[in-house]
């Protein structure tokens, strides 16, 4: 029976001796992601650089039963790409350009370890908006954006990286290529194969090659910032909002996630005096009358006692600086190894959800602190239990484990979703049973067995 030695001497030769690391320096870069409760020990780390090499790589872990972990830009937040049990990491870091653009689709096509940020540039480049966005958008890669379903900032007006999606290349666990719905906006043919890829965190196979439609530019995006100082008043603002004017995101945060930020920047507070609570609204001001309603809005919910106080971007400049506020939050709070909670409910039932789930944890652990923030007009929590510094690393776990079970009961009371846009991976496997039922998780199993028959495909991710 081959060795591992033997075993990397034979992948070095399909994928080339200069595209395999495997020095423990490298092995612990490659085998983690954002994620901190991991020992990475993979057998090594490859970075093909075509589809073939892709192929050749999964049949030959599939005769040698050999463990395959796709790794895009190793932001998530699940443990999706983490590799702790001797699998080949499968970093996409060489396959990264843009292969091909058509102005008439609006589609351009890419490799899927194209930086987030970089496919922003390439649509600014043309004149268009590629509208998926978030704090990590600068290290993530399409194909952990595809693998994940990224959501982020814009979601509420623009939606999710799978609406983005209209053509996909994956090299299936079985080691066939597919070409999936090859960038058409009609195609009435049975199963949609490319969805069940988007979202499917490289348990079913490789996405090798991605065409993703561009939107239209925004004209003149603008921030309102509202100090609100009771959280049940939060979605009453978007309303006010929303009646008035489109809008493109509505994201909150909490004071607690403000002066992280204000600590780990050279940001001042955004107002005199702290609130409770903030909302941060955008909305496209295409004309003067859009920024009148939002005038409008903002007034009535100053007149009506929801906002204390709050602020509109005049420019392009204070827009992005009322962003860092909220953007600022993730890379803020990382120090503190935060124990994040992604949840979801439905938008209409946020206010109950969030008081059930803050009495529940400051209750329960008062000697924690929480942070909140979150994706809110998308009904998106993010709860973020950060660990106190004298605690040792597994004791946080044990007891932030305990903590989400509860949580994860009141995520099922409120029909909601675990894993809101982070996904599955390690981190929310065993929570999965809260917002899917047995016989979807068996049907899940099913057909990873159909797509991933030896059962190469990042293992023990997702499904258990
Ligand atoms: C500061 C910060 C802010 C964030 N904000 C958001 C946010 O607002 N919204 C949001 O949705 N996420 C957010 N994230 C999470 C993360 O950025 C996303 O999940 C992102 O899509 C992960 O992309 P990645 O390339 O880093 O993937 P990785 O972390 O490398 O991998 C993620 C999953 O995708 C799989 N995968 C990667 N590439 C491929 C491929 N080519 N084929 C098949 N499977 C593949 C991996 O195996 C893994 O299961 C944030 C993360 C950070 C650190």
């Amino acid at each position: 029976m081959a060795n591992s030695i033997d075993h990397i001497a034979s992948i070095a030769e399909i994928v080339g001796a200069d595209n395999l690391v495997s020095d423990d320096e490298a092995k612990q870069v490659y085998g983690l992601d954002w994620t901190r409760f991991y020992s990475p020990a993979p057998l090594c780390v490859v970075f093909p650089k075509s589809i073939e090499v892709v192929q050749a790589l999964v049949l030959f872990a599939s005769k040698n039963a050999l463990s395959l972990v796709p790794s895009g830009g190793r932001t998530g937040l699940s443990g999706g790409a983490v590799a702790c049990n001797g699998e080949v990491v499968v970093s996409f870091e060489k396959m990264n350009q843009v292969l091909e653009f058509d102005p008439i689709d609006q589609v351009v096509t890419v490799q899927p370890g194209l930086v987030t940020e970089a496919l922003q540039q390439f649509a600014e480049d043309q004149g268009l908006f590629y509208p998926v966005d978030f704090a990590s958008a600068g290290s993530s890669q399409i194909g952990g954006n595809l693998a994940t379903n990224a959501g982020g900032i814009k979601v509420l007006k623009y939606g999710l990286t799978r609406d983005w999606v209209v053509g996909l290349k994956v090299v299936t666990g079985a080691g066939e290529l597919l070409d999936l719905n090859r960038s058409l906006i009609k195609n009435a043919t049975g199963y949609d194969l490319r969805h069940l890829f988007v979202g499917s965190e490289g348990t079913l196979g490789f996405i090798v090659e991605a065409s993703m439609k561009l939107a239209q530019k925004p004209n003149n995006l603008t921030v309102a910032l509202l100090a609100v100082p009771d959280m049940a008043n939060i979605i009453s603002v978007m309303t006010q909002f929303r009646e008035h004017v489109e809008l493109t995101a509505f994201e909150f945060f909490s004071d607690k996630a403000l002066e992280h930020v204000l600590a780990h920047s050279e940001l001042s507070r955004p107002f005199a005096d702290p609130s409770a609570f903030y909302a941060l609204i955008e909305f496209d001001q295409r004309n003067a009358a859009v920024m009148d309603a939002a005038l409008a809005a903002f007034e009535s919910c100053v007149e009506s006692g929801i906002a204390v106080d709050g602020v509109i971007s005049q420019s392009e400049q204070q827009r992005k600086d009322i962003w860092r506020y909220r953007e600022g939050i993730s890379e803020a709070i990382t120090p503190h190894t935060p124990y994040k909670n992604d949840v979801s409910v439905r938008v209409s039932k946020v206010p109950a959800f969030l008081k059930a789930v803050d009495a529940t944890v400051t209750s329960a652990y008062p000697e924690f602190e929480i942070v909140w923030f979150g994706h809110i007009g998308d009904g998106n929590l993010h709860l973020n239990i950060l660990k106190p510094t004298d605690w040792p690393l597994d004791r946080f776990k044990r007891e932030c484990e305990a903590v989400s079970e509860q949580v994860m009961k009141l995520v099922q009371k409120f029909a909601g979703s675990v894993s809101a846009e982070h996904g599955v991976g390690l981190l929310k496997r065993d929570q999965l049973k809260y917002s899917r039922s047995a016989e979807e998780i068996e049907i899940m199993k099913a057909m990873k067995r159909v797509f991933d028959p030896a059962g190469i495909m990042n293992p023990g991710k997702l499904l258990v």
